[in-house]
Parts: C-alpha cells; sequence; structure tokens
C-alpha cells in the first residue's frame, strides 16, 4: 500500500493528487485560487493574478467556476478611489460544502462544522463515560450527534463535504481502522462500518488532530513543533516542515510510551517506566490522593489553584517526567518550540515551572521553548473539522463534482 509521506490524511476528496494532464493542471489553478482568497481575501480578480502570476482572463475563468460551484462568492465591487476599472472583490463563501469534525473522548463525544471561512457554524457534545462501552453503541450515538448538527448546518445553507473523527488511539494508515484504543477498550474496530453512508471519512489519532489545529490555527506556529497533548493518555504530533510525521506505521508520536524510568512500574503498552506512568492523568490523580471521575481535569485545577500542596506535588512531578521524556525528543528533533495542548493546557501554570526546569538542565545552551496551546481541549475537534475544510481548499474540483 502507498500511503502520503507525513501530510494529513486528506478528508474525503481529493484523495488522488492532480496529474501533469491539462485537466491535473486546471485542478492545480483551482487550488491556488482557493488558498489565496482564503489566506488573502477579499481579492479581485486581476489582484489574484499578479499573486499567483496568471493572466487575468485565465483567473477569471477559474473563478467563475468556483463562484458557480459555490466555493467563492462576490462581494460587490470594490471600494471606489482605486486605480484604473473597479473589479468585484471575491471571498471564500460563507456557505456551501463545511467540515465536519467529530471527537470521541473517554468521556465525551463532541461535533462541529467549521465553513470555509474556518468559522464554527454549529456544534454539540454530549457528556457521558465511553470507557469500555462497545464500538457500536458509541458510534451510534455519535452518528445521532453528527446528524443534529449537519442538519442545524444545513439550515444556514451549508452541506457536509467530509466527516474527520478525532479517536484516543493508533489509527491504521486506511485512515478509518482504530487498531487500539486502551482507554477505550477497543481494537481493530472499523469506524467506517458504523458511521453515517455518504460522507466521506478520515480517522486519525487526536493528537495528530490537535497538532494540525496548532499548525493552522494557533499564534506564530513555527514550522517545526512538538505538540503534546493529553486526555486519559499522553500523546504528541510531531510536526516537520509544516507536515506532520506519521511513521512507518502511522504511529509516531507516542510521546506518553517513552520511558523516563527503566526500571519504573509495568505499563499496559508492555513497557516500564513510560511516560504515561508519572504524568498521566491517573497517575497525577493518584499521586493527589484524588478518584477518578469526571471532569478530572477541572478537579486537578481547582485544586491547585487553591492551593492544595499535594495536588501541586503531583503536577510539579508530572512536570518533571515531562521535561524528562521531552528532552529526548527535544535533542531528537530540535523543534522550534513545545506547545502543550488539550487537557494540559488547563493544567499549565503548575506542570510548565518543573518542565521547564527539566528541560533547561538537561539542554546545553538556549532550552527549546515552551508554549501552551490557547486551543486547549477544543484543539483535536477543531482539528478535525479544519482536516475536511483543507481537504476542500487544496482539491476544489472533486468537490465541485459533489456539489
Ligand atoms: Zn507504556
Amino acid at each position: 500500500m502507498t500511503a502520503p509521506l507525513h501530510q494529513a490524511r486528506p478528508a474525503g476528496p481529493g484523495r488522488a493528487l492532480p496529474d501533469n494532464t491539462q485537466q491535473g493542471m486546471r485542478r492545480r489553478n483551482l487550488a491556488r485560487v482557493m488558498h489565496t482568497v482564503s489566506a488573502e481575501g477579499p481579492l479581485s480578480r486581476a489582484a489574484i493574478a499578479s499573486r499567483i502570476g496568471l493572466t487575468r482572463a485565465a483567473v477569471s475563468t477559474l473563478v467563475d467556476e468556483l463562484i458557480r460551484t459555490g466555493l467563492l462568492q462576490e462581494l460587490g465591487p470594490e471600494r471606489p478611489g482605486r486605480v484604473g476599472r473597479p473589479g468585484s472583490a471575491l471571498a471564500v463563501s460563507g456557505h456551501g460544502p463545511a467540515g465536519v469534525g467529530a471527537e470521541i473522548g473517554v468521556d465525551h463525544l463532541a461535533v462541529c462544522v467549521v465553513d470555509l471561512r474556518g468559522r464554527v457554524r454549529a456544534r454539540a457534545v454530549r457528556h457521558g463515560t465511553n470507557r469500555n462501552r462497545a464500538p457500536e453503541p458509541v458510534l451510534k450515538d455519535l452518528t445521532a450527534l453528527i446528524r443534529q448538527v449537519v442538519a442545524e448546518a444545513e439550515r444556514q445553507d451549508l452541506w457536509a463535504a467530509g466527516l474527520s473523527v478525532a479517536v484516543p488511539g493508533l489509527v491504521s494508515w486506511d485512515g478509518r481502522t482504530v487498531v487500539r484504543a486502551p482507554n477505550l477498550g477497543w481494537h481493530d474496530t472499523d469506524l467506517g462500518a458504523l458511521l453515517p453512508d455518504g460522507l466521506p471519512l478520515t480517522v486519525d489519532n487526536e493528537a495528530n488532530f490537535g497538532g494540525l489545529a496548532e499548525l493552522w490555527l494557533g499564534e506564530d506556529t513555527p514550522r517545526d513543533f512538538l505538540h503534546v497533548s493529553a486526555e486519559i493518555g499522553i500523546g504528541a504530533a510531531v510536526v516537520v516542515d509544516g507536515c506532520l510525521l506519521r511513521g512507518t506505521r502511522g504511529f509516531a508520536g507516542e510521546l506518553g510510551h517513552v520511558p523516563v524510568a527503566p526500571e519504573g512500574p509495568a505499563c499496559p503498552c508492555g513497557g516500564r517506566g513510560c511516560l504515561e506512568q508519572y504524568a498521566g492523568e491517573e497517575a497525577v490523580l493518584r499521586a493527589a490522593g484524588l478518584e477518578p471521575g469526571e471532569d478530572r481535569i477541572g478537579l486537578l485545577a481547582a485544586r491547585a489553584a487553591a492551593g492544595d500542596e499535594r495536588v501541586r506535588r503531583a503536577l510539579r512531578d508530572a512536570g518533571t517526567a515531562l521535561g524528562v521524556a521531552l528532552t529526548g525528543a527535544v535533542h531528537l528533533l530540535d523543534p522550534g518550540r513545545v506547545v502543550l495542548g488539550g487537557a494540559l493546557a488547563g493544567l499549565a501554570p503548575w506542570l510548565l515551572p518543573s518542565l521547564e526546569a527539566e528541560l533547561a538542565s538537561r539542554s546545553a545552551g538556549r532550552a527549546c521553548p515552551v508554549s501552551v496551546s490557547r486551543l486547549g481541549p477544543e484543539g483535536p475537534l477543531l482539528g478535525a473539522a479544519h482536516a475536511v475544510v483543507r481537504g476542500v481548499l487544496d482539491d476544489p474540483a472533486t468537490v465541485a463534482e459533489l456539489a
């Protein structure tokens, strides 16, 4: 099987790359117009032509096609006072195709719809544990939630161009099979068979979608960074030169199973002394003397903020363990930044000092900077929906055919 090297699995349409035929060229040019307007719009036809180096006539043909299929919209004449004949400003359409993102968490299900302008237009969350529930009822609940949110989006003149699902587990290269999700108790589960028909589907690890969200939506995110996130497990997304590094089997970024103490406690992965045994949610709760229940992160944050010394010590120790594991990763990859995302973002005030101290004490020269994601726990869900949107911008021709 041939697999893309290290980019997001394209969600839904646009899996095959455009070839070098005239048709392939047209598809690539449609994508260039969409990306240019998306990044810099509203723009006139002339401005698009000068930015992508095509003639005004060629751009007009492409733009007309994108307007006809509802991907671009005309905003009316540009404001007067500019030199030359006034052109009509073009913007990415605020209706038409949209991305559906879904998240299967250990304690919740969430769905959102993001339009081509990147705005969240509909969303819903269902709380309740999914731990050790069979996949069928969980996916039945998720399907109901997806239908509800898609119906809400359709009332706003949007239609679902694809569905991306973030899961807390390892996903096969086929982009639909969960190989292992220990905190759900699932293995070798084909989600494609259990989710709504007719929507192009991509399933990926939540840490990967969290990292992609940071790449696409974060502030001044460098092209090389490590995004570390946690729900119950600890995962990382490794972004190299603006692309997600996936590894041979698609399992890259399993930071939670990097050993921090060779003879430490046994881990369900088969190893010993893994980071998760020191900085995973359950390990921290145990060290803090708290019972695992709902909203564990909220509980830890509230206790730490209230000055509970045992909780603060548990978080300090978790930060130290994270610093040890990240030292290895930082030396190996030389990222521009480490970003703490997901649930870790909410605990950053108590994790960061010991994490940074550990990194600094083990690094010669300047230690890799560590920042906190402003997306927080929303990252994976937003990353999933935006993956579909990016798929549309990357290959508008295939989406236009679906419209
Ligand atoms: Zn492990």
